[in-house]
């Protein structure tokens, strides 16, 4: 077996004072989904966040690709092949998306761009007719699509989105579904933060049910309904 592309081993996280995370421990392989499940204030979104370099965080092991990312500011996490759509999708609202995706681009690690424009936009078809308008003027399905591709075209290895459903019009949630199982047959590495179940079935090689900031539970994806809410076996 090869090693995973991403290993966390004992991650603890911190808001100032309060711990947000108790020792978590995670897998991701390459090319494999990995679903964080939970109930709000969980600490899914800490577990990316740690990841990132954007919260005070402590670990036995957090290495991407078997090198240490513990400690990383994020622009040098970003660098080393993990793209990040965070919750509320921080993109510019006065700038177009062509301009938001032009801000972003960067080869990959192995200097290919692998997300030129004909691309991205066979992915994300709305994304084409929507390349002059600015970002205040989308819906907020749109802005998730475009944060997204935002990601992408910094060529990442490992994509971490937190929450890629919430606030998204079902028509939009499915279009999101669709592309991320084909960035996943793409061979790219995903690891999302979800609360919509059925995403994360058609998505999701494996999860993980994380409780109070540790883990509660982890195994294949079809075995993690009624997870949750305690009414599985
Ligand atoms: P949600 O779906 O609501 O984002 P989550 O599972 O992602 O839930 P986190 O956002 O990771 O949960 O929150 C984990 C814990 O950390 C919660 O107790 C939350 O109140 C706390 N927390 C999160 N962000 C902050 C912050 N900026 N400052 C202080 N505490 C925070």
């Amino acid at each position: 077996m090869t090693a995973p592309l991403l290993e966390i081993d004992g991650l603890e996280a911190w808001y100032g004072p309060a711990q947000a995370l108790f020792g978590l421990s995670l897998t991701v392989g390459r090319g494999e989904a990995v679903a964080l499940i939970g109930r709000n204030g969980a600490g899914k979104s800490t577990t990316l966040k740690a990841v990132m370099g954007l919260v005070r965080h402590r670990a036995r092991r957090l290495s991407l690709g078997g090198a240490d990312i513990s400690g990383l500011p994020p622009h040098r996490v970003a660098r080393r092949g993990v793209g990040y759509v965070p919750e509320d999708r921080r993109i510019f609202i006065d700038l177009t998306a062509e301009e938001n995706l032009a801000l972003a681009r960067r080869p990959g690690r192995d200097g290919i761009d692998r997300w030129p424009p004909e691309r991205l936009f066979a992915l994300f078809p709305n994304l084409a007719e929507l390349r002059g308008r600015r970002g205040d003027a989308m819906s907020g399905g749109e802005q998730q699509m475009l944060a997204v591709a935002r990601a992408l075209v910094g060529n990442p290895d490992l994509l971490l989105l937190d929450e890629p459903s919430e606030g998204v019009a079902p028509i939009i949630v499915e279009e999101m579904g669709a592309a991320l199982r084909q960035l996943k047959a793409d061979g790219l590495s995903l690891l999302l933060s979800e609360q919509n179940a059925a995403l994360c079935e058609e998505l999701c090689d494996r999860a993980y049910h994380i409780d109070q900031g540790a883990l509660r539970w982890s195994g294949p994806m079809a075995d993690a309904r009624g997870i949750e809410d305690g009414t599985a076996e």
